[in-house]
Protein backbone atom coordinates (compact mmCIF):
# COMPACT_ATOMS: atom_id res chain seq x y z
CA UNK A 1 0.00 0.00 0.00
CA UNK A 2 1.62 3.19 -0.97
CA UNK A 3 2.80 5.09 2.06
CA UNK A 4 0.89 8.40 3.74
CA UNK A 5 3.00 11.71 4.67
CA UNK A 6 1.95 13.79 6.37
CA UNK A 7 3.24 17.20 6.43
CA UNK A 8 3.04 19.06 10.04
CA UNK A 9 4.72 22.28 9.61
CA UNK A 10 3.54 26.00 9.85
CA UNK A 11 0.66 26.00 6.79
CA UNK A 12 2.83 28.71 5.19
CA UNK A 13 5.09 25.85 4.77
CA UNK A 14 3.26 23.95 3.01
CA UNK A 15 3.18 25.83 -0.57
CA UNK A 16 7.26 25.89 -0.17
CA UNK A 17 7.24 22.05 0.04
CA UNK A 18 4.43 20.09 -1.47
CA UNK A 19 6.04 20.78 -5.20
CA UNK A 20 9.39 19.49 -4.22
CA UNK A 21 8.35 16.81 -2.09
CA UNK A 22 5.61 15.44 -4.98
CA UNK A 23 9.02 15.32 -7.50
CA UNK A 24 11.10 13.80 -5.02
CA UNK A 25 8.09 11.30 -4.19
CA UNK A 26 7.67 10.62 -7.92
CA UNK A 27 11.50 10.09 -8.71
CA UNK A 28 11.83 7.55 -6.24
CA UNK A 29 8.91 6.00 -7.65
CA UNK A 30 6.73 6.49 -5.35
CA UNK A 31 4.02 8.30 -7.11
CA UNK A 32 1.15 6.78 -5.31
CA UNK A 33 2.31 8.09 -1.78
CA UNK A 34 -0.46 9.96 -0.38
CA UNK A 35 1.23 13.59 1.04
CA UNK A 36 -1.29 16.06 2.82
CA UNK A 37 -1.52 18.27 5.66
CA UNK A 38 -4.06 16.54 7.22
CA UNK A 39 -4.37 12.49 7.19
CA UNK A 40 -6.62 10.05 10.39
CA UNK A 41 -3.27 10.23 12.96
CA UNK A 42 -3.93 6.19 12.94
CA UNK A 43 -3.30 6.06 8.94
CA UNK A 44 -0.43 7.93 9.02
CA UNK A 45 3.19 6.35 8.01
CA UNK A 46 5.53 9.16 7.71
CA UNK A 47 5.91 12.54 9.51
CA UNK A 48 7.44 15.70 8.00
CA UNK A 49 8.02 18.01 10.44
CA UNK A 50 9.00 21.34 12.06
CA UNK A 51 9.19 21.63 16.01
CA UNK A 52 6.98 24.55 15.46
CA UNK A 53 4.38 23.09 14.37
CA UNK A 54 0.53 22.38 16.17
CA UNK A 55 1.46 18.62 16.30
CA UNK A 56 3.33 18.17 19.88
CA UNK A 57 1.37 14.73 21.23
CA UNK A 58 2.67 11.75 18.92
CA UNK A 59 0.83 8.66 20.61
CA UNK A 60 -2.45 8.90 18.34
CA UNK A 61 0.12 8.19 15.40
CA UNK A 62 0.17 4.38 16.12
CA UNK A 63 1.42 2.95 13.07
CA UNK A 64 4.00 5.56 11.67
CA UNK A 65 7.20 4.53 11.18
CA UNK A 66 9.36 8.08 11.56
CA UNK A 67 9.38 11.87 12.41
CA UNK A 68 11.58 13.45 9.61
CA UNK A 69 12.39 16.77 10.64
CA UNK A 70 12.82 19.96 8.64
CA UNK A 71 15.34 21.11 10.69
CA UNK A 72 18.78 20.26 11.67
CA UNK A 73 18.32 21.37 15.40
CA UNK A 74 16.41 18.67 17.15
CA UNK A 75 16.33 20.57 20.83
CA UNK A 76 12.82 21.08 20.33
CA UNK A 77 11.25 17.68 19.75
CA UNK A 78 14.07 15.27 21.83
CA UNK A 79 12.43 15.68 24.89
CA UNK A 80 9.09 15.08 23.57
CA UNK A 81 7.99 11.56 26.21
CA UNK A 82 5.08 11.13 23.24
CA UNK A 83 7.71 10.07 20.80
CA UNK A 84 8.72 6.78 20.64
CA UNK A 85 9.78 6.24 17.08
CA UNK A 86 12.59 7.02 15.45
CA UNK A 87 13.70 10.63 14.77
CA UNK A 88 15.54 11.56 11.61
CA UNK A 89 17.68 14.98 11.69
CA UNK A 90 17.40 17.68 8.26
CA UNK A 91 21.20 16.50 7.09
CA UNK A 92 20.58 18.82 3.39
CA UNK A 93 23.39 19.69 1.16
CA UNK A 94 21.78 22.77 0.74
CA UNK A 95 21.75 23.55 4.21
CA UNK A 96 25.62 23.29 4.49
CA UNK A 97 26.35 24.99 1.54
CA UNK A 98 24.55 27.61 3.02
CA UNK A 99 26.52 27.45 6.76
CA UNK A 100 29.75 27.13 4.45
CA UNK A 101 29.21 30.22 3.24
CA UNK A 102 27.67 31.91 5.90
CA UNK A 103 31.02 31.24 8.09
CA UNK A 104 33.54 31.85 5.26
CA UNK A 105 32.07 35.03 4.87
CA UNK A 106 31.84 36.16 8.44
CA UNK A 107 35.37 34.69 9.13
CA UNK A 108 36.89 36.85 6.45
CA UNK A 109 34.96 39.81 7.50
CA UNK A 110 36.87 40.03 10.80
CA UNK A 111 40.17 38.31 9.23
CA UNK A 112 40.32 40.99 6.48
CA UNK A 113 39.31 43.99 9.23
CA UNK A 114 36.53 44.99 6.83
CA UNK A 115 34.29 46.74 9.25
CA UNK A 116 37.17 49.34 9.07
CA UNK A 117 37.32 49.82 5.32
CA UNK A 118 33.59 49.85 5.23
CA UNK A 119 32.63 52.08 7.76
CA UNK A 120 35.42 54.21 7.99
CA UNK A 121 35.58 55.77 5.20
CA UNK A 122 36.92 59.04 6.88
CA UNK A 123 39.89 60.63 4.47
CA UNK A 124 42.77 59.11 5.97
CA UNK A 125 45.02 56.49 4.40
CA UNK A 126 46.15 54.00 7.09
CA UNK A 127 47.13 51.21 5.15
CA UNK A 128 47.31 48.38 7.67
CA UNK A 129 47.53 45.31 5.55
CA UNK A 130 45.66 42.12 7.28
CA UNK A 131 48.06 38.98 8.00
CA UNK A 132 47.57 36.12 5.74
CA UNK A 133 45.21 33.46 6.40
CA UNK A 134 47.77 31.19 7.62
CA UNK A 135 48.15 33.65 10.69
CA UNK A 136 44.85 33.51 11.57
CA UNK A 137 44.00 30.47 14.08
CA UNK A 138 40.06 29.26 13.75
CA UNK A 139 38.85 27.13 16.00
CA UNK A 140 35.43 25.41 15.01
CA UNK A 141 33.70 23.88 18.56
CA UNK A 142 31.37 20.90 16.52
CA UNK A 143 32.77 18.88 13.61
CA UNK A 144 29.41 17.21 12.45
CA UNK A 145 28.30 17.74 9.21
CA UNK A 146 28.25 21.61 8.95
CA UNK A 147 30.89 22.31 11.16
CA UNK A 148 33.65 19.51 8.97
CA UNK A 149 32.06 21.50 5.63
CA UNK A 150 33.29 24.99 7.21
CA UNK A 151 35.88 23.60 8.40
CA UNK A 152 36.91 22.09 4.74
CA UNK A 153 36.44 25.53 3.11
CA UNK A 154 38.58 27.45 5.68
CA UNK A 155 41.45 25.01 5.33
CA UNK A 156 40.99 25.63 1.31
CA UNK A 157 41.40 29.31 2.33
CA UNK A 158 44.66 28.90 4.04
CA UNK A 159 43.40 29.38 7.70
CA UNK A 160 44.84 26.56 10.43
CA UNK A 161 41.32 24.86 11.71
CA UNK A 162 41.30 23.15 14.78
CA UNK A 163 37.68 21.16 15.45
CA UNK A 164 36.38 20.40 18.90
CA UNK A 165 33.70 17.65 18.81
CA UNK A 166 32.42 14.85 21.48
CA UNK A 167 34.52 11.74 20.22
CA UNK A 168 37.25 11.96 19.17
CA UNK A 169 37.84 12.06 15.38
CA UNK A 170 40.43 12.21 12.55
CA UNK A 171 40.14 14.38 9.64
CA UNK A 172 43.04 15.27 7.28
CA UNK A 173 44.11 19.03 7.38
CA UNK A 174 42.27 19.88 10.54
CA UNK A 175 43.64 19.31 14.28
CA UNK A 176 40.95 17.47 16.28
CA UNK A 177 40.25 17.38 19.77
CA UNK A 178 37.59 16.29 22.10
CA UNK A 179 36.78 16.44 26.03
CA UNK A 180 37.38 19.58 28.36
CA UNK A 181 40.84 19.40 27.94
CA UNK A 182 40.25 19.60 24.07
CA UNK A 183 37.94 22.28 24.36
CA UNK A 184 40.44 24.26 26.53
CA UNK A 185 43.19 24.05 24.07
CA UNK A 186 40.55 24.62 20.67
CA UNK A 187 39.63 28.33 22.34
CA UNK A 188 43.17 29.00 23.53
CA UNK A 189 44.21 28.74 19.77
CA UNK A 190 41.38 30.69 18.47
CA UNK A 191 41.60 34.10 16.94
CA UNK A 192 38.31 33.08 15.72
CA UNK A 193 35.58 30.25 17.16
CA UNK A 194 32.83 29.73 14.93
CA UNK A 195 30.44 27.45 17.06
CA UNK A 196 28.02 24.82 15.37
CA UNK A 197 27.62 22.93 18.42
CA UNK A 198 23.92 21.62 18.95
CA UNK A 199 21.65 22.82 21.76
CA UNK A 200 22.16 19.42 24.54
CA UNK A 201 22.26 20.12 28.63
CA UNK A 202 26.20 19.19 27.79
CA UNK A 203 26.91 22.12 25.47
CA UNK A 204 25.14 24.74 27.42
CA UNK A 205 27.36 27.69 27.90
CA UNK A 206 30.26 26.28 26.40
CA UNK A 207 31.41 29.87 26.43
CA UNK A 208 31.47 31.36 29.94
CA UNK A 209 33.71 33.61 31.40
CA UNK A 210 35.54 30.89 32.21
CA UNK A 211 36.45 29.53 28.88
CA UNK A 212 36.55 33.04 26.82
CA UNK A 213 38.97 33.85 29.50
CA UNK A 214 41.04 31.02 28.06
CA UNK A 215 41.04 32.56 24.40
CA UNK A 216 43.76 35.00 22.87
CA UNK A 217 42.87 38.79 24.00
CA UNK A 218 41.24 40.33 20.79
CA UNK A 219 39.54 37.15 19.59
CA UNK A 220 36.59 37.26 17.47
CA UNK A 221 32.93 34.66 17.62
CA UNK A 222 31.22 33.34 15.08
CA UNK A 223 27.77 31.59 16.48
CA UNK A 224 25.55 29.72 13.99
CA UNK A 225 24.63 27.02 16.33
CA UNK A 226 22.55 27.65 18.95
CA UNK A 227 21.85 30.78 21.22
CA UNK A 228 22.55 28.60 24.65
CA UNK A 229 26.13 27.94 23.69
CA UNK A 230 26.99 31.36 25.18
CA UNK A 231 26.66 32.69 28.27
CA UNK A 232 25.19 36.34 27.36
CA UNK A 233 26.43 38.20 30.12
CA UNK A 234 29.75 36.85 30.26
CA UNK A 235 29.91 37.49 26.10
CA UNK A 236 29.20 41.00 27.23
CA UNK A 237 31.45 41.33 30.13
CA UNK A 238 34.47 40.15 27.80
CA UNK A 239 33.44 42.06 25.20
CA UNK A 240 33.67 45.43 27.24
CA UNK A 241 36.79 44.51 28.40
CA UNK A 242 38.18 44.68 24.87
CA UNK A 243 39.40 40.83 25.45
CA UNK A 244 36.87 39.36 23.07
CA UNK A 245 37.15 42.12 19.82
CA UNK A 246 33.57 41.06 18.39
CA UNK A 247 31.01 37.83 18.03
CA UNK A 248 28.86 37.33 15.12
CA UNK A 249 25.59 35.82 16.54
CA UNK A 250 22.81 34.45 14.13
CA UNK A 251 21.24 32.48 16.92
CA UNK A 252 19.99 33.31 20.62
CA UNK A 253 17.99 31.98 23.59
CA UNK A 254 14.91 33.68 22.83
CA UNK A 255 13.84 34.69 19.23
CA UNK A 256 13.39 36.97 17.56
CA UNK A 257 15.78 38.60 19.81
CA UNK A 258 14.10 40.96 21.89
CA UNK A 259 14.17 44.53 21.42
CA UNK A 260 16.11 45.59 24.26
CA UNK A 261 18.52 43.20 24.56
CA UNK A 262 21.57 44.73 24.66
CA UNK A 263 23.18 42.51 21.74
CA UNK A 264 21.27 44.62 19.53
CA UNK A 265 22.43 47.92 20.75
CA UNK A 266 26.46 46.35 21.52
CA UNK A 267 28.78 48.02 18.94
CA UNK A 268 30.92 44.15 18.95
CA UNK A 269 27.89 42.68 18.75
CA UNK A 270 27.04 41.98 15.07
CA UNK A 271 22.84 40.09 15.22
CA UNK A 272 21.89 38.18 12.06
CA UNK A 273 18.41 36.92 12.44
CA UNK A 274 18.80 32.99 12.44
CA UNK A 275 19.60 32.97 8.83
CA UNK A 276 22.65 31.11 8.17
CA UNK A 277 21.46 27.84 6.80
CA UNK A 278 17.97 27.35 5.71
CA UNK A 279 16.64 24.17 4.85
CA UNK A 280 16.13 24.49 1.12
CA UNK A 281 13.39 22.83 0.03
CA UNK A 282 14.39 20.93 -3.43
CA UNK A 283 16.94 19.35 -1.70
CA UNK A 284 16.18 18.62 1.67
CA UNK A 285 12.96 17.35 -0.16
CA UNK A 286 15.19 14.59 -1.25
CA UNK A 287 16.77 13.85 1.69
CA UNK A 288 13.28 13.20 3.33
CA UNK A 289 11.87 11.21 0.40
CA UNK A 290 15.36 8.85 0.43
CA UNK A 291 14.35 8.07 4.26
CA UNK A 292 10.88 7.57 3.21
CA UNK A 293 12.19 5.16 0.20
CA UNK A 294 14.13 3.39 2.69
CA UNK A 295 11.22 2.88 5.60
CA UNK A 296 9.78 1.65 2.69
CA UNK A 297 12.44 -0.76 1.42
CA UNK A 298 12.74 -2.03 5.26
CA UNK A 299 16.12 -0.09 5.06
CA UNK A 300 17.91 1.68 7.99
CA UNK A 301 16.99 5.31 7.91
CA UNK A 302 19.64 8.20 7.41
CA UNK A 303 20.72 10.60 10.10
CA UNK A 304 18.85 9.16 13.10
CA UNK A 305 19.17 11.32 16.42
CA UNK A 306 20.49 9.84 19.49
CA UNK A 307 18.09 10.74 21.88
CA UNK A 308 20.05 10.22 24.49
CA UNK A 309 23.04 12.52 23.80
CA UNK A 310 20.04 15.18 22.21
CA UNK A 311 21.56 15.29 18.69
P1 LIG B 1 25.90 17.33 13.81
O1 LIG B 1 25.05 16.52 14.71
O2 LIG B 1 26.31 16.76 12.50
O3 LIG B 1 27.24 17.75 14.57
C1 LIG B 1 27.27 18.14 15.89
C2 LIG B 1 28.71 18.25 16.33
O4 LIG B 1 28.73 18.73 17.68
C3 LIG B 1 29.43 16.91 16.33
O5 LIG B 1 30.76 17.06 15.91
C4 LIG B 1 29.38 16.51 17.79
O6 LIG B 1 30.43 15.66 18.21
C5 LIG B 1 29.53 17.85 18.44
N1 LIG B 1 29.05 17.82 19.83
C6 LIG B 1 27.82 17.50 20.28
N2 LIG B 1 27.80 17.54 21.63
C7 LIG B 1 29.05 17.87 22.02
C8 LIG B 1 29.66 18.05 23.27
N3 LIG B 1 28.98 17.89 24.41
N4 LIG B 1 30.97 18.38 23.31
C9 LIG B 1 31.67 18.53 22.16
N5 LIG B 1 31.15 18.37 20.93
C10 LIG B 1 29.85 18.05 20.87
O7 LIG B 1 25.14 18.72 13.61
P2 LIG B 1 25.23 19.73 12.38
O8 LIG B 1 26.65 19.97 12.06
O9 LIG B 1 24.33 19.29 11.28
O10 LIG B 1 24.56 21.02 13.02
C11 LIG B 1 25.13 21.64 14.16
C12 LIG B 1 24.14 22.65 14.73
O11 LIG B 1 24.04 23.78 13.88
C13 LIG B 1 22.70 22.16 14.83
O12 LIG B 1 22.51 21.34 15.97
C14 LIG B 1 21.94 23.46 14.95
O13 LIG B 1 21.88 23.82 16.30
C15 LIG B 1 22.83 24.46 14.21
N6 LIG B 1 22.19 24.94 12.98
C16 LIG B 1 21.99 26.29 12.83
C17 LIG B 1 21.41 26.79 11.68
C18 LIG B 1 21.26 28.24 11.48
O14 LIG B 1 20.64 28.68 10.49
N7 LIG B 1 21.80 29.08 12.35
C19 LIG B 1 20.94 25.90 10.61
C20 LIG B 1 21.24 24.51 10.85
C21 LIG B 1 21.83 24.06 12.00
P3 LIG B 1 30.61 14.18 17.61
O15 LIG B 1 31.10 14.39 16.19
O16 LIG B 1 31.64 13.56 18.49
O17 LIG B 1 29.26 13.53 17.65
Amino acid sequence: MPPNILFAARPERWDTYRAPLRTALDAAGLRQAHLAQDIAPEKVDYIVYAPNSDLQDFTPYTRAKAVLNLWAGVEAITGNKTLRIPLARMVDPGMTASMTEYVVGHVMRHHLGMDRDIMGQDGRWTPDAPPLATQRRVSILGLGTLGLAAARALTGLGFPVTGWSRGPKSVDGIATLHGSDGLREALRNADIAVLLLPDTPATENTLSAETLALMPKGAFIVNPGRGTLIDDDALLAALDAGHIAHATLDVFRTEPLPRDHPFWAHPGVTVTPHVAAETRPRTASEIIVENIRRGEAGAPFLHLVDRTQGY
